[in-house]
């Protein structure tokens, strides 16, 4: 056994639908501009070219029904739905016609953005990490397994206070799931546990202490989060 100096941090996990189990969490990945109206929404051009990566540490997760204290350092905390990819099996360059067999399941999130520290790194041509790889930056709602059914259409929305913000077709990706599991595999080995954000649709915004949203993929557990005091 291991001596560590310390006790290691406690493991994220994510809860998994009609199971005590739950996903062990390793790394988060997500999609940037996969929707043509949100990358227009953005001042970005919605051609594909290439997909835009980056990361939040495995420990941003949060559960559902949580409060999140607004973010310190931001006066422009920006809600993005998404679908949320479940991987269960790993690998290496995963060829599209074999990638849905590392998928375990799907899950709604949302992926927090501090978007005036965002913004200002993409103007200095700096990385993205204050910007979203932030604590407490990736609320997800339980997990579906994929036995129940791959995810490639269906609604997608999302509401502050009861009122749509966004509103969307999960078909409505430029990179769809399998594509993107293909490419990120080719940059980085997979390994189960890992979730990728794939994106959001039009309607991004800001959210202020005591909002309330509820967020959704036709077929999924609706996500339920309120944002606290600073
Ligand atoms: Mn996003």
């Amino acid at each position: 056994m291991t001596d560590f100096a310390f006790p290691p941090a406690a493991l994220p996990s994510v809860a998994i639908a009609g199971s005590s189990q739950c996903f062990p969490v390793h790394r988060i990945y997500c999609i940037g501009r996969n929707y043509a109206d949100h990358a227009r929404e953005m001042g970005a051009d919605p051609e594909r070219g290439t997909p835009i990566f980056f990361s939040k540490p495995a420990d941003a997760v949060v559960a559902n029904d949580a409060v999140i204290p607004y973010p310190q350092r931001t006066s422009n905390l920006h809600h993005e739905v998404e679908l949320v990819v479940a991987i269960g099996r790993g690998g290496r360059e995963v060829p599209q016609e074999r990638v849905l067999d590392c998928v375990f399941g799907y899950a709604v999130g949302i992926d927090l953005t501090r978007r005036d520290l965002q913004q200002a790194s993409k103007q200095k041509g700096l990385p993205w990490d204050t910007g979203k790889g932030f604590d407490r930056s990736a609320p997800i709602a339980v997990i579906r397994p994929a036995s129940r059914g791959h995810v490639s259409k269906g609604r997608i929305w999302l509401t502050v206070n009861g009122q749509q913000r966004q509103q969307s077709d999960v078909s409505e990706m430029l990179w769809k799931v399998p594509e993107i599991i293909a490419e990120l595999s080719a940059f980085f080995e997979l390994e189960p546990g890992d979730l990728i954000f794939t994106g959001t649709p039009a309607g991004v915004g800001a959210l202020q202490p005591g909002d309330r949203l509820e967020s959704g993929v036709e077929g999924l557990d609706t996500l339920r989060i309120t944002i606290g005091e600073r």
